[in-house]
């Protein structure tokens, strides 16, 4: 998600901030902005730049504009967001990041009371229980919905007077404010910054709520039970290296991350190898604690969007046979290294073992800078059902000859709070949500908790 107020080239800024959020979603992609007098919006499936050229943008006149680039989630372009509803009353737009986890229920329940839904996404429910809540300032409005939600959101709402954000009460996914000439703007990661010469001001709290009109920013607050629980993913997997979250650099947290797992294990190698884009920074760090040199053992086919994102198994796993190939010249005769940041079904390792030592490695050991999955998410990210996690239901040496490698190590779930580096002062393990390594979830789960992403 990005959003921007008070800027004159409103759009242009939301093209270039989304461009820059692209890894985190590619199935769809929707920009809508106000020129303070009405909201106009375009949304389709695809990347940004299948969705958008220059006459596209410049149909989009604003001051002011939010935008989201969707991963995995329902089909279907009703649910590409941000969602728009025109109304005589005031129009708005909203997108929303994460996964309410009592949305089945809240929608219902409004179903019982006569509303009728448009999309299958959480993110209308939003919108219903806005639109009907009795209040009459809109901010009143958004936080007696946001009281009624549960679950993972930051969340962004346009009207043609103003931008709201906010973040759920235990912050689980990363949201911030930047500042670029008189405009803020706000972003899912602070790499969108970089891009369009905008400021990083501050990350948005735990139950914060923050308007921005043409007075300013007004900074306050839905709830007070707020806690750290940032998504421990965001840092090993999702986030891009460039970005910061709770002022830690992505690319330095993941080298760490490596750095841990070289003292941990305990295999001997000649090479070290990441897997091209999300493990090379660990894949560095292991080697230069381990000492051993690190090689580009694979290479990576950037014409190929995120394997894991493709929406079935099959797809998934042409996906990456058609994205990496290995470097024959470096691994043959050879023993590897092959560092991967997380093992969720076991398709990528079991794949590139195979490639690595059809291309002539003699060993290849397998070491992956997270945990065990054991838990499926329920706050937005696709670390798939309880079924298709492989360390939910096999044991280390089942995994490890499954994947057909010579070794398997994972690191410590304490080595991963110790790499990332986060204050003990953030709260329960350091303020980050660890509940697909652990079964510890920071907010309550029902039965009919949605997973949100289709199989
Ligand atoms: P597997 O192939 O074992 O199912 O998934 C692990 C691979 O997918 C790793 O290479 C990792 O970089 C990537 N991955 C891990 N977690 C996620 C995730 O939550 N979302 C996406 N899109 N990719 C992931
Ligand atoms: Fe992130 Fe895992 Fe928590 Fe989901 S369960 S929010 S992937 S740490
Ligand atoms: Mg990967």
């Amino acid at each position: 998600m990005f959003g921007i107020w008070g800027h004159p080239d409103a759009t242009r800024m939301t093209y270039y901030g989304l461009h820059s959020l692209q890894h985190r979603g590619q199935e769809g992609v929707g920009i809508v902005t106000t020129d303070g007098e009405r909201l106009q919006g375009i949304k389709g499936e695809g990347l940004l730049n299948e969705v958008f050229d220059e006459k596209k943008l410049d149909s989009l006149k604003g001051i002011g504009a939010i935008g989201h680039v969707r991963y995995g989630g329902k089909k279907g372009i009703e649910n590409i967001q941000p969602l728009l509803f025109h109304s005589s009353s005031g129009s708005l737009a909203l997108a929303q990041n994460g996964n309410l986890i009592n949305a089945n229920d809240l929608k219902h329940q409004l179903e019982m009371q006569g509303s009728i839904f448009q999309t299958n996404t959480d993110t209308e429910v939003l919108a219903h229980l806005i639109k009907r809540s009795g209040y009459l300032a809109q901010e009143d409005k958004v936080k007696n919905a946001l009281s009624m939600v549960k679950g993972a959101y930051s969340f962004m709402m346009l009207t043609e007077k103003e931008l709201i954000i906010a973040q759920d009460p235990n912050g689980l996914r990363p949201l911030s404010i930047g500042k670029v000439g008189d405009a803020y703007c706000v972003a899912a990661e602070t790499c969108a910054y970089d891009l369009i010469g905008a400021e990083y001001i501050r990350d948005v709290e735990p139950g914060e709520l923050i308007i921005i009109d043409r007075d300013g920013i007004h900074e306050e607050r839905f709830s007070l039970s707020a806690t750290h629980a940032m998504c421990t993913m965001e840092y090993v997997y999702f986030s891009r290296p460039d970005s910061d979250i709770g002022g830690i650099n992505i690319h330095t947290a993941r080298k760490n991350l490596g750095k841990q797992l070289a003292l941990e294990v305990n295999v001997q190698g000649d090479v070290v190898t990441g897997v091209p884009d999300s493990s090379i920074s660990a894949a560095i760090g292991f080697a230069e604690t381990a000492g051993i040199p690190y090689e580009l053992g694979l290479i990576k086919n950037r014409y190929v969007g995120r394997t894991f994102i493709k929406p079935t198994q099959e797809l998934r796993e042409q996906g990456v046979k058609m994205k990496l190939s290995p470097v024959r010249k470096v691994v043959e005769g050879k023993r590897v290294i092959m560092v991967d940041d997380s093992i969720v079904r076991g398709t990528t390792s079991k794949r590139i073992v195979r490639m690595l030592k059809q291309a002539g490695a003699k060993e290849v050991h397998v070491c992956i800078s997270s945990p065990p999955m054991t838990n499926p998410c329920f706050y937005g990210i696709d670390v798939s059902t309880h079924e298709e996690l492989i360390a939910a239901n096999h044991s280390m040496e089942e995994i490890r000859e499954i994947i057909e490698a010579d070794s398997l190590t994972f690191l410590s779930v304490e080595g991963m709070l110790k790499a990332i580096g986060r204050s003990e002062n953030m709260g329960k393990n350091c303020g980050q949500c660890m509940a697909c390594f652990t079964g510890e979830y920071p907010t309550e789960i029902y039965p009919d908790t949605p997973l949100p992403y289709e199989k």
